[in-house]
Protein backbone atom coordinates (compact mmCIF):
# COMPACT_ATOMS: atom_id res chain seq x y z
CA UNK A 1 0.00 0.00 0.00
CA UNK A 2 1.24 3.88 -0.81
CA UNK A 3 0.68 7.23 0.29
CA UNK A 4 -0.65 8.11 -3.28
CA UNK A 5 2.38 9.76 -4.25
CA UNK A 6 3.80 5.84 -4.74
CA UNK A 7 5.78 5.77 -1.38
CA UNK A 8 5.40 2.55 -0.67
CA UNK A 9 3.96 1.72 3.03
CA UNK A 10 2.07 -1.49 4.25
CA UNK A 11 -0.74 -1.54 6.59
CA UNK A 12 -1.36 -3.31 9.66
CA UNK A 13 -4.21 -5.33 8.91
CA UNK A 14 -6.68 -6.92 11.69
CA UNK A 15 -6.32 -10.62 10.43
CA UNK A 16 -2.57 -10.54 10.67
CA UNK A 17 -2.51 -9.81 14.32
CA UNK A 18 -3.24 -12.45 17.30
CA UNK A 19 -6.27 -11.26 18.79
CA UNK A 20 -7.67 -14.41 20.09
CA UNK A 21 -9.31 -13.97 23.62
CA UNK A 22 -8.20 -10.09 24.20
CA UNK A 23 -10.03 -7.42 25.32
CA UNK A 24 -10.51 -5.11 21.67
CA UNK A 25 -11.19 -1.59 21.50
CA UNK A 26 -12.71 -0.88 17.37
CA UNK A 27 -13.41 2.73 16.55
CA UNK A 28 -16.10 2.70 14.36
CA UNK A 29 -17.81 5.95 12.59
CA UNK A 30 -21.89 5.33 13.32
CA UNK A 31 -22.17 8.60 12.65
CA UNK A 32 -25.50 8.10 10.48
CA UNK A 33 -28.26 10.20 9.36
CA UNK A 34 -31.09 10.24 11.96
CA UNK A 35 -34.88 11.91 11.38
CA UNK A 36 -36.85 14.21 14.27
CA UNK A 37 -37.83 11.01 15.93
CA UNK A 38 -34.05 9.75 16.29
CA UNK A 39 -34.89 7.27 14.08
CA UNK A 40 -31.81 5.95 11.88
CA UNK A 41 -32.56 6.74 8.23
CA UNK A 42 -29.44 4.97 6.55
CA UNK A 43 -27.69 2.30 8.32
CA UNK A 44 -24.67 1.60 5.95
CA UNK A 45 -22.00 2.87 8.08
CA UNK A 46 -23.11 0.35 10.79
CA UNK A 47 -23.08 -2.22 8.50
CA UNK A 48 -20.23 -1.90 6.54
CA UNK A 49 -18.33 -2.05 10.46
CA UNK A 50 -19.98 -5.46 10.80
CA UNK A 51 -17.27 -7.68 9.52
CA UNK A 52 -14.92 -6.48 11.97
CA UNK A 53 -17.00 -6.72 15.25
CA UNK A 54 -18.43 -10.40 13.68
CA UNK A 55 -14.60 -11.19 13.67
CA UNK A 56 -13.60 -9.91 16.94
CA UNK A 57 -16.53 -11.97 18.45
CA UNK A 58 -15.64 -15.36 16.29
CA UNK A 59 -12.10 -14.78 17.88
CA UNK A 60 -13.41 -14.79 21.66
CA UNK A 61 -12.72 -11.17 22.14
CA UNK A 62 -14.99 -8.66 24.54
CA UNK A 63 -15.31 -5.38 22.24
CA UNK A 64 -15.12 -1.98 22.80
CA UNK A 65 -16.57 0.19 20.57
CA UNK A 66 -16.07 3.91 19.96
CA UNK A 67 -18.05 6.46 18.05
CA UNK A 68 -19.31 10.09 17.26
CA UNK A 69 -22.12 10.60 16.32
CA UNK A 70 -23.77 14.22 15.22
CA UNK A 71 -21.99 17.68 16.82
CA UNK A 72 -22.88 17.41 20.17
CA UNK A 73 -21.38 20.87 22.65
CA UNK A 74 -18.65 18.82 24.40
CA UNK A 75 -20.66 17.05 27.44
CA UNK A 76 -23.85 14.55 27.43
CA UNK A 77 -27.15 15.84 25.80
CA UNK A 78 -29.91 13.09 24.90
CA UNK A 79 -30.13 14.17 21.71
CA UNK A 80 -27.05 12.79 20.39
CA UNK A 81 -27.06 9.76 22.79
CA UNK A 82 -25.58 6.64 20.71
CA UNK A 83 -29.60 5.03 22.12
CA UNK A 84 -30.31 4.50 18.75
CA UNK A 85 -27.42 3.39 17.40
CA UNK A 86 -26.88 0.67 20.24
CA UNK A 87 -30.69 -0.72 19.47
CA UNK A 88 -29.31 -1.13 15.20
CA UNK A 89 -26.31 -2.66 16.52
CA UNK A 90 -28.77 -5.22 18.71
CA UNK A 91 -31.09 -6.10 15.89
CA UNK A 92 -28.36 -6.33 12.94
CA UNK A 93 -25.95 -8.69 15.58
CA UNK A 94 -28.73 -10.35 17.66
CA UNK A 95 -26.63 -10.21 20.59
CA UNK A 96 -27.06 -7.84 23.62
CA UNK A 97 -25.07 -4.57 23.48
CA UNK A 98 -24.40 -2.92 26.89
CA UNK A 99 -24.35 1.38 26.48
CA UNK A 100 -21.79 2.90 28.83
CA UNK A 101 -23.75 5.48 30.63
CA UNK A 102 -20.51 8.33 29.33
CA UNK A 103 -17.50 7.97 27.63
CA UNK A 104 -15.25 7.88 30.28
CA UNK A 105 -16.67 7.61 33.93
CA UNK A 106 -16.06 5.19 37.00
CA UNK A 107 -19.03 2.89 35.81
CA UNK A 108 -18.01 2.88 32.19
CA UNK A 109 -14.08 1.43 33.06
CA UNK A 110 -15.97 -0.94 35.74
CA UNK A 111 -18.13 -2.00 32.47
CA UNK A 112 -15.24 -2.44 30.57
CA UNK A 113 -13.10 -4.22 33.22
CA UNK A 114 -16.07 -6.71 33.65
CA UNK A 115 -16.80 -7.36 29.90
CA UNK A 116 -16.28 -11.01 29.02
CA UNK A 117 -15.76 -12.70 25.99
CA UNK A 118 -18.02 -12.41 23.09
CA UNK A 119 -20.05 -9.06 25.29
CA UNK A 120 -19.94 -5.66 23.78
CA UNK A 121 -19.77 -2.49 25.32
CA UNK A 122 -20.75 0.32 23.40
CA UNK A 123 -19.30 3.58 24.89
CA UNK A 124 -21.12 6.95 24.67
CA UNK A 125 -20.98 9.47 21.87
CA UNK A 126 -17.37 10.47 21.89
CA UNK A 127 -18.06 13.95 21.14
CA UNK A 128 -19.58 13.91 24.86
CA UNK A 129 -15.64 14.43 25.94
CA UNK A 130 -14.32 17.70 25.04
CA UNK A 131 -10.88 16.20 24.93
CA UNK A 132 -11.55 14.04 21.88
CA UNK A 133 -11.31 16.73 18.93
CA UNK A 134 -8.16 18.24 20.78
CA UNK A 135 -6.50 14.83 20.57
CA UNK A 136 -6.30 14.80 24.48
CA UNK A 137 -3.40 12.81 26.33
CA UNK A 138 -5.11 11.85 29.34
CA UNK A 139 -8.50 11.01 27.05
CA UNK A 140 -6.57 9.09 24.90
CA UNK A 141 -4.39 6.99 27.27
CA UNK A 142 -7.75 6.20 29.34
CA UNK A 143 -9.52 5.02 26.71
CA UNK A 144 -6.13 2.85 25.63
CA UNK A 145 -6.08 1.48 28.98
CA UNK A 146 -9.42 -0.22 28.61
CA UNK A 147 -7.84 -2.63 26.20
CA UNK A 148 -5.62 -4.89 24.51
CA UNK A 149 -5.83 -4.16 20.95
CA UNK A 150 -6.86 -1.18 19.24
CA UNK A 151 -8.43 -1.76 16.24
CA UNK A 152 -9.37 1.66 14.00
CA UNK A 153 -12.31 0.85 11.20
CA UNK A 154 -13.74 4.36 11.31
CA UNK A 155 -12.19 5.45 7.26
CA UNK A 156 -15.23 8.64 7.60
CA UNK A 157 -12.68 10.50 10.51
CA UNK A 158 -9.43 9.19 10.18
CA UNK A 159 -8.42 12.43 8.25
CA UNK A 160 -8.40 13.83 11.84
CA UNK A 161 -6.64 13.50 14.46
CA UNK A 162 -8.64 12.55 17.42
CA UNK A 163 -8.16 11.00 20.53
CA UNK A 164 -10.11 7.77 19.92
CA UNK A 165 -8.59 8.21 16.24
CA UNK A 166 -4.93 9.04 16.51
CA UNK A 167 -3.87 9.84 20.27
CA UNK A 168 -5.22 6.61 21.16
CA UNK A 169 -2.99 4.56 19.00
CA UNK A 170 0.01 5.72 19.87
CA UNK A 171 -0.73 3.32 23.20
CA UNK A 172 -0.62 0.46 21.39
CA UNK A 173 3.14 -1.55 19.47
CA UNK A 174 2.33 -2.73 15.81
CA UNK A 175 1.59 -6.31 17.03
CA UNK A 176 -1.71 -4.76 19.59
CA UNK A 177 -2.98 -2.01 16.84
CA UNK A 178 -4.46 -2.56 13.21
CA UNK A 179 -6.91 -1.35 10.51
CA UNK A 180 -10.26 -3.45 10.69
CA UNK A 181 -11.33 -4.88 7.21
CA UNK A 182 -13.56 -1.72 6.17
CA UNK A 183 -10.60 1.02 6.87
CA UNK A 184 -8.17 -1.43 4.75
CA UNK A 185 -11.01 -1.85 2.04
CA UNK A 186 -11.28 2.19 1.90
CA UNK A 187 -7.21 3.01 1.61
CA UNK A 188 -6.69 -0.08 -0.60
CA UNK A 189 -9.72 0.77 -3.14
CA UNK A 190 -8.34 4.44 -3.45
CA UNK A 191 -4.41 3.47 -3.28
CA UNK A 192 -5.49 1.10 -6.58
CA UNK A 193 -7.09 3.43 -8.13
CA UNK A 194 -4.83 6.38 -8.00
CA UNK A 195 -1.85 3.99 -8.77
CA UNK A 196 -2.75 1.61 -11.29
CA UNK A 197 -6.25 2.26 -12.90
CA UNK A 198 -7.19 1.19 -15.77
CA UNK A 199 -7.36 3.87 -18.47
CA UNK A 200 -8.86 5.77 -19.99
CA UNK A 201 -9.09 7.18 -16.47
CA UNK A 202 -11.37 9.98 -16.16
CA UNK A 203 -12.23 11.94 -12.78
CA UNK A 204 -15.26 13.95 -12.56
CA UNK A 205 -14.83 16.73 -10.10
CA UNK A 206 -17.69 19.40 -8.82
CA UNK A 207 -18.79 20.45 -5.69
CA UNK A 208 -19.03 24.40 -4.66
CA UNK A 209 -15.12 25.39 -4.20
CA UNK A 210 -12.04 25.17 -5.89
CA UNK A 211 -10.17 26.34 -2.58
CA UNK A 212 -11.56 22.78 -1.00
CA UNK A 213 -10.48 20.64 -3.89
CA UNK A 214 -7.13 22.06 -5.20
CA UNK A 215 -4.92 19.82 -3.67
CA UNK A 216 -6.79 16.91 -5.09
CA UNK A 217 -7.03 18.71 -8.41
CA UNK A 218 -3.31 19.19 -8.28
CA UNK A 219 -2.78 15.53 -7.31
CA UNK A 220 -5.04 14.39 -9.90
CA UNK A 221 -3.99 16.08 -13.40
CA UNK A 222 -0.69 14.21 -13.53
CA UNK A 223 -2.15 10.66 -13.09
CA UNK A 224 -5.59 11.15 -14.82
CA UNK A 225 -5.96 11.02 -18.91
CA UNK A 226 -9.28 13.40 -18.81
CA UNK A 227 -10.40 15.36 -15.86
CA UNK A 228 -14.40 17.17 -15.99
CA UNK A 229 -15.16 20.12 -13.82
CA UNK A 230 -18.77 20.55 -12.60
CA UNK A 231 -20.77 22.17 -10.07
CA UNK A 232 -19.72 25.93 -8.87
CA UNK A 233 -15.64 25.28 -8.92
CA UNK A 234 -16.30 25.58 -12.47
CA UNK A 235 -16.53 28.66 -12.76
CA UNK A 236 -13.42 29.82 -11.66
CA UNK A 237 -11.99 28.12 -14.46
CA UNK A 238 -14.07 29.71 -16.34
CA UNK A 239 -13.77 33.18 -15.51
CA UNK A 240 -9.93 32.46 -15.59
CA UNK A 241 -10.41 31.50 -19.41
CA UNK A 242 -12.54 34.87 -20.16
CA UNK A 243 -15.75 34.20 -19.53
CA UNK A 244 -18.26 36.39 -17.92
CA UNK A 245 -19.91 34.40 -15.57
CA UNK A 246 -22.59 36.84 -13.72
CA UNK A 247 -23.41 36.15 -10.77
CA UNK A 248 -22.03 32.51 -10.18
CA UNK A 249 -19.93 31.26 -7.65
CA UNK A 250 -16.28 32.54 -8.27
CA UNK A 251 -12.90 32.12 -6.40
CA UNK A 252 -11.09 35.38 -7.73
CA UNK A 253 -8.12 34.68 -6.13
CA UNK A 254 -8.08 31.35 -7.31
CA UNK A 255 -7.82 32.63 -10.84
CA UNK A 256 -4.03 32.08 -11.10
CA UNK A 257 -4.32 28.55 -9.45
CA UNK A 258 -6.95 27.99 -12.16
CA UNK A 259 -5.23 28.57 -14.86
CA UNK A 260 -1.76 26.77 -13.62
CA UNK A 261 -4.26 23.52 -12.99
CA UNK A 262 -5.45 23.87 -16.78
CA UNK A 263 -1.83 24.66 -18.66
CA UNK A 264 -0.52 21.63 -16.60
CA UNK A 265 -3.37 19.71 -18.03
CA UNK A 266 -2.31 20.93 -21.47
CA UNK A 267 1.66 20.28 -21.23
CA UNK A 268 0.64 16.71 -20.18
CA UNK A 269 -2.19 15.84 -22.60
CA UNK A 270 -4.95 15.40 -20.27
CA UNK A 271 -8.21 16.58 -21.79
CA UNK A 272 -9.87 19.21 -19.66
CA UNK A 273 -13.46 19.09 -19.51
CA UNK A 274 -15.46 22.31 -18.43
CA UNK A 275 -19.15 23.36 -19.08
CA UNK A 276 -20.74 24.69 -21.91
CA UNK A 277 -24.08 25.88 -20.96
CA UNK A 278 -25.52 26.05 -17.40
CA UNK A 279 -28.74 26.54 -15.79
CA UNK A 280 -28.45 29.85 -14.82
CA UNK A 281 -30.92 31.39 -12.41
CA UNK A 282 -32.17 35.02 -11.46
CA UNK A 283 -31.48 34.03 -7.68
CA UNK A 284 -29.97 31.27 -5.14
CA UNK A 285 -33.50 30.02 -4.32
CA UNK A 286 -35.69 26.96 -5.98
CA UNK A 287 -38.50 29.59 -6.55
CA UNK A 288 -35.49 31.77 -8.67
CA UNK A 289 -36.29 32.30 -12.50
CA UNK A 290 -34.27 29.59 -14.21
CA UNK A 291 -33.45 28.79 -17.95
CA UNK A 292 -30.64 26.91 -19.64
CA UNK A 293 -27.98 29.45 -21.16
CA UNK A 294 -24.79 28.78 -23.30
CA UNK A 295 -21.77 30.34 -21.07
CA UNK A 296 -21.06 32.82 -23.50
CA UNK A 297 -24.77 34.05 -22.76
CA UNK A 298 -25.24 33.96 -18.66
CA UNK A 299 -27.88 37.00 -18.31
CA UNK A 300 -26.10 40.13 -15.95
CA UNK A 301 -26.58 39.25 -12.13
CA UNK A 302 -27.58 35.78 -13.29
CA UNK A 303 -25.56 32.44 -11.73
CA UNK A 304 -25.07 29.21 -12.89
CA UNK A 305 -26.90 26.60 -10.43
CA UNK A 306 -26.17 23.56 -12.73
CA UNK A 307 -24.54 22.39 -15.99
CA UNK A 308 -27.03 22.75 -18.69
CA UNK A 309 -28.22 19.96 -20.96
CA UNK A 310 -25.19 20.43 -24.11
CA UNK A 311 -23.03 19.72 -21.08
CA UNK A 312 -24.72 17.03 -19.80
CA UNK A 313 -24.47 14.94 -23.03
CA UNK A 314 -20.67 16.55 -23.75
CA UNK A 315 -19.60 15.17 -20.35
CA UNK A 316 -21.73 11.49 -20.95
CA UNK A 317 -19.74 11.48 -24.40
CA UNK A 318 -16.71 12.27 -22.65
CA UNK A 319 -17.16 9.32 -19.94
CA UNK A 320 -17.67 6.93 -22.69
CA UNK A 321 -14.47 4.88 -23.49
CA UNK A 322 -13.72 5.33 -19.59
CA UNK A 323 -12.51 2.18 -17.90
CA UNK A 324 -11.97 4.14 -14.39
CA UNK A 325 -13.98 6.99 -13.13
CA UNK A 326 -13.95 8.70 -9.79
CA UNK A 327 -16.01 11.28 -8.95
CA UNK A 328 -16.16 13.61 -6.21
CA UNK A 329 -18.61 16.16 -6.04
CA UNK A 330 -22.14 16.88 -7.41
CA UNK A 331 -22.59 19.09 -10.85
CA UNK A 332 -24.78 21.51 -9.39
CA UNK A 333 -27.33 22.65 -6.74
CA UNK A 334 -28.61 19.15 -6.59
CA UNK A 335 -30.44 19.87 -3.32
CA UNK A 336 -33.18 22.17 -5.11
CA UNK A 337 -34.72 19.24 -7.85
CA UNK A 338 -34.64 22.45 -10.21
CA UNK A 339 -30.65 22.32 -10.23
CA UNK A 340 -30.22 18.65 -10.34
CA UNK A 341 -30.77 17.48 -13.49
CA UNK A 342 -27.09 17.51 -14.51
CA UNK A 343 -25.67 15.78 -11.42
CA UNK A 344 -28.73 13.23 -12.47
CA UNK A 345 -27.83 12.57 -15.65
CA UNK A 346 -23.85 12.36 -14.60
CA UNK A 347 -25.16 9.67 -11.81
CA UNK A 348 -26.95 7.81 -15.02
CA UNK A 349 -24.19 8.33 -17.53
CA UNK A 350 -21.44 6.81 -14.72
CA UNK A 351 -23.67 4.51 -13.89
CA UNK A 352 -24.04 2.76 -17.40
CA UNK A 353 -20.55 2.63 -17.99
CA UNK A 354 -18.63 -0.39 -18.11
CA UNK A 355 -15.83 1.20 -16.03
CA UNK A 356 -14.95 0.89 -12.29
CA UNK A 357 -16.59 3.96 -11.11
CA UNK A 358 -15.57 5.21 -7.67
CA UNK A 359 -17.54 7.49 -5.53
CA UNK A 360 -16.29 9.93 -3.00
CA UNK A 361 -17.62 12.26 -0.91
CA UNK A 362 -20.70 12.97 1.17
CA UNK A 363 -22.81 14.98 -1.13
CA UNK A 364 -21.99 12.40 -4.33
CA UNK A 365 -22.83 9.70 -2.32
CA UNK A 366 -25.95 11.08 -1.15
CA UNK A 367 -27.07 11.84 -4.34
CA UNK A 368 -25.95 8.73 -5.93
CA UNK A 369 -28.68 7.24 -3.43
CA UNK A 370 -30.91 9.71 -4.47
CA UNK A 371 -30.77 9.25 -8.14
CA UNK A 372 -30.96 5.07 -7.52
CA UNK A 373 -27.59 4.54 -9.63
CA UNK A 374 -26.24 3.39 -5.76
CA UNK A 375 -25.79 -0.54 -6.62
CA UNK A 376 -24.86 0.34 -10.11
CA UNK A 377 -21.16 1.98 -8.51
CA UNK A 378 -18.40 -0.30 -7.58
CA UNK A 379 -17.67 1.74 -4.71
CA UNK A 380 -18.90 4.00 -2.78
CA UNK A 381 -16.40 5.42 -0.16
CA UNK A 382 -17.65 6.03 3.59
CA UNK A 383 -15.81 9.14 3.99
CA UNK A 384 -15.53 12.46 2.36
CA UNK A 385 -13.22 14.64 3.70
CA UNK A 386 -11.02 11.49 4.32
CA UNK A 387 -11.62 10.38 0.62
CA UNK A 388 -10.30 13.94 -0.48
CA UNK A 389 -7.45 13.81 1.54
CA UNK A 390 -6.17 10.07 -0.19
CA UNK A 391 -6.69 11.38 -3.64
CA UNK A 392 -4.68 14.32 -2.36
CA UNK A 393 -2.17 12.74 -1.64
CA UNK A 394 -1.36 12.48 2.27
CA UNK A 395 -1.11 10.14 4.82
CA UNK A 396 -4.30 9.94 7.23
CA UNK A 397 -3.55 11.00 10.67
CA UNK A 398 -5.60 7.83 11.88
CA UNK A 399 -3.69 5.89 9.66
CA UNK A 400 -0.42 6.58 10.37
CA UNK A 401 0.31 5.04 13.42
CA UNK A 402 -0.75 1.38 11.75
CA UNK A 403 1.59 1.44 9.01
CA UNK A 404 4.40 -1.52 9.34
CA UNK A 405 7.79 0.34 9.07
P1 LIG B 1 -18.59 20.52 -1.80
O1 LIG B 1 -18.91 20.43 -0.34
O2 LIG B 1 -17.50 21.47 -2.13
O3 LIG B 1 -18.39 19.16 -2.44
O4 LIG B 1 -19.85 21.14 -2.50
C1 LIG B 1 -21.12 20.54 -2.49
C2 LIG B 1 -22.11 21.64 -2.65
O5 LIG B 1 -21.84 22.36 -3.83
C3 LIG B 1 -23.54 21.18 -2.76
O6 LIG B 1 -24.21 21.54 -1.57
C4 LIG B 1 -24.08 21.94 -3.96
O7 LIG B 1 -25.32 22.56 -3.70
C5 LIG B 1 -23.02 23.00 -4.20
N1 LIG B 1 -22.97 23.45 -5.60
C6 LIG B 1 -22.83 22.70 -6.68
N2 LIG B 1 -22.89 23.45 -7.79
C7 LIG B 1 -23.07 24.72 -7.40
C8 LIG B 1 -23.20 25.95 -8.09
N3 LIG B 1 -23.18 26.02 -9.41
N4 LIG B 1 -23.37 27.08 -7.34
C9 LIG B 1 -23.41 27.03 -6.01
N5 LIG B 1 -23.28 25.87 -5.29
C10 LIG B 1 -23.11 24.73 -5.99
Amino acid sequence: MGDLKGNFVKLQELKNIDISGKKVFIRCDFNVPVDEYQNITDDRRIRSALPTIRYCLDNDCSVIIATHFGRPKGGYEEEYSLKPIAKRLHTLLKTEIKLAPNVICDETVKMANDLENGEILLLENMRFEKGETKNDEVLSKTLADMADIYINDAFGVSHRAHSSVEGIAKHFDIKHKAAGFLLASEIKFFYHIIKEPKRPFVSIVGGSKVSGKLEALYNLVPKVDKIIIGGGMAFTFLKALGHDIGNSLCEDDLIPEAIKIMDEAKQLGVKFYLPVDVIAADGFSSEAFAKATTIQEIPKGWMGLDIGPATSLLFAEALEDAHTILWNGPMGVYEMDKFAKGSTKISHAVASSYATTVVGGGDTADLVRKTGDEDAMTFISTGGGASLELIEGKVLPGVKALILE
